[in-house]
């Protein structure tokens, strides 16, 4: 096996290759802050290559092959990534502070399993054609065709899982892809292109070509490009999204967030406290769909402010590749320091109750933070801070809840903590975003994840997640 952290070279047209011009980026461990290897990275004329191998591919014997059997190759790489979970998921810890209990779910499990349910249900496209009949005689003929060339631009905070949630669907709708991964997390990127190479993908379908923003929008605006799938910020997000409308190029934009918890007053706290972790500051709350804004009911302010602390207070700090850890460092210095600024920013915004700067120890870590008594219109609950920083909004009754719920640029995800499952559901359906949980918050495999507002547009997981890779046409037959 190739040394997952020296990566010299692209994977591209099916070959490593080094990029046109020598250039490469050091990976730093998060938990260190120490380099602990390096990866080669793309220029614009390595995004030339990368798009033409994937035209190639898709013109010849990708495009040629049926549906069924660009399943099994889909299949068969879902294995390869499985073969490989463990390591990926220690990669990953290391790249960007992820606590390893969770990066091997994470990373190492959910990226072969999100494969293996796309390859099922790429499986089937070519007997999915339907005949639709015609009120006027005669019936029509509905053919699916692949979109393309797809350009998959990708984030560092769930690098595997994010990337997979673009590549599989694309591959097994028959579509070819360039993946731009981040510098940060770009070593882990490449255990894709091993996959790709141990089961044979024929050369092109997908290429991986780490790079940095100037590449990833080369790629973006590239003619050779038939379709844009980004996860990643919301100012990224506008300024790819204004590219594709200039262009008329369909695009994915799955963006940031700040998502409610909204603690009812029949909430059990127990319950609450126990998923506090995993619901509000998962990944050190480099999470998208984090809820991160804990809406309390002011008839139990008090005792929601006090398990909140407390809960948070006890989150045990430390390795990420210890699988005791439940907080690790952020990604890099530069997300410690602007974290550290909305930390500093919430002393005048709120009242700190537990954690509130960055512990003595190498590495980017920030202490799990609270802020009570925290307005709904301060800077630090309406701004993504993406780090281990919650705030708490009393409300007075559920009709101020679900508005302070919706008064938010953002919609992704929110949770409802509540006693009672008909209360959580109907207090649930009141908040505009795209996905919400009740007394629990996690993504489904068949369900579409995506964001409503400056939260995205377009849907990954599920069949909604794999529909934007295909493109119709309508045969009307006399
Ligand atoms: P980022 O927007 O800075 O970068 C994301 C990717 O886009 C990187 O590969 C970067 O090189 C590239 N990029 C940046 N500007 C670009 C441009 N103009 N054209 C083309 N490519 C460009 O985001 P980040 O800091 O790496 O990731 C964190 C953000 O991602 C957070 O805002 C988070 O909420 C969001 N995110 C969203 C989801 C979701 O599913 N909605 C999931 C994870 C992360």
């Amino acid at each position: 096996m190739s040394d997952l952290t020296q990566r010299p070279d692209l994977f591209l047209g099916g070959a490593w290759v080094p990029p046109h011009e020598p250039q490469s980026a050091d990976v730093v461990e998060a938990g260190t802050g120490e380099v602990f290897g390096s990866v080669a990275m793309a220029g614009t004329g390595d995004v030339d290559d990368a798009v033409a191998a994937a035209r190639a591919a898709l013109a010849g014997p990708w495009g040629a092959m049926s549906s069924a059997e660009r399943a099994a190759l889909v299949g068969a790489f879902a294995a390869e990534l499985k073969s490989r979970g463990r390591d990926t998921a220690a990669l990953v810890s290391r790249e960007n502070g992820m606590p390893i209990s969770f990066s091997g779910i994470v990373n190492g499990l959910a990226p072969a399993a999100i494969t293996g349910y796309y390859a099922k249900l790429g499986a089937v496209l070519d007997d999915a054609e339907d005949v639709r009949p015609s009120p006027t005689g005669g019936d029509t003929l509905v053919v699916r065709r692949p979109v393309g060339v797809v350009a998959a631009v990708t984030p560092w905070n769930y690098p595997q899982a994010l990337a997979i949630m673009k590549i599989a669907p694309a591959l097994a709708a028959g579509c070819t892809v360039v993946l731009k991964p981040p510098p940060e997390t770009a070593l882990d990127a490449h255990v894709l292109s091993d996959a790709a190479e141990a089961v044979g993908l024929p050369a092109g379908v997908l290429n991986v070509i780490p790079g940095g923003r100037e590449a990833g929008a080369y790629l973006v605006e590239h003619p050779g490009v038939d379709k844009v799938a980004f996860t990643g910020s919301t100012g990224a997000g506008r300024a790819i999204g204004e590219v594709a409308g200039r262009l008329l190029r369909p695009v994915t934009l799955e963006l940031g967030g700040k998502s409610v918890a909204l603690v009812a007053d029949d909430a059990d706290l127990d319950l609450f406290s126990a998923k506090l972790l995993g619901v509000s500051m998962p990944n050190n709350g480099q999470t998208c769909h984090a809820a991160t804004r804990i809406l309390a009911p002011r008839s139990r302010y008090d005792e929601v402010v006090a398990a909140v602390t407390d809960t948070v207070a006890g989150f045990r700090v430390g390795d990420p590749l210890d699988k005791a850890t439940q907080i690790g460092p952020v990604v890099s210095s530069a997300q410690r320091d602007r974290v550290l600024s909305y930390v500093e920013l919430g002393r005048s915004e709120g009242r700190l109750t537990t954690g509130g700067g960055a512990p003595d120890r190498p590495g980017w870590f920030v202490e799990p933070t609270v802020f009570a008594d925290v307005d709904n219109s301060a800077r630090i609950a309406q701004e993504e801070i993406f780090g281990p920083v919650l705030v708490v909004t009393p409300y007075a009754d559920e009709d101020e809840a679900i508005a302070i719920a919706n008064d938010s640029d953002f919609g992704l995800g929110g949770v409802v903590w509540s006693a009672d499952p008909d209360h959580g559901l109907a207090l649930a359906r009141r908040i505009h975003t795209g996905s919400v949980g009740v007394n629990h918050y996690e993504l489904h495999i068949n369900a579409p994840f995506g964001g409503v507002k400056a939260s995205g547009l377009g849907r990954e997981l599920g069949p909604e997640g794999l529909a934007p890779y295909l493109e119709t046409t309508s045969i009307y037959r006399a």
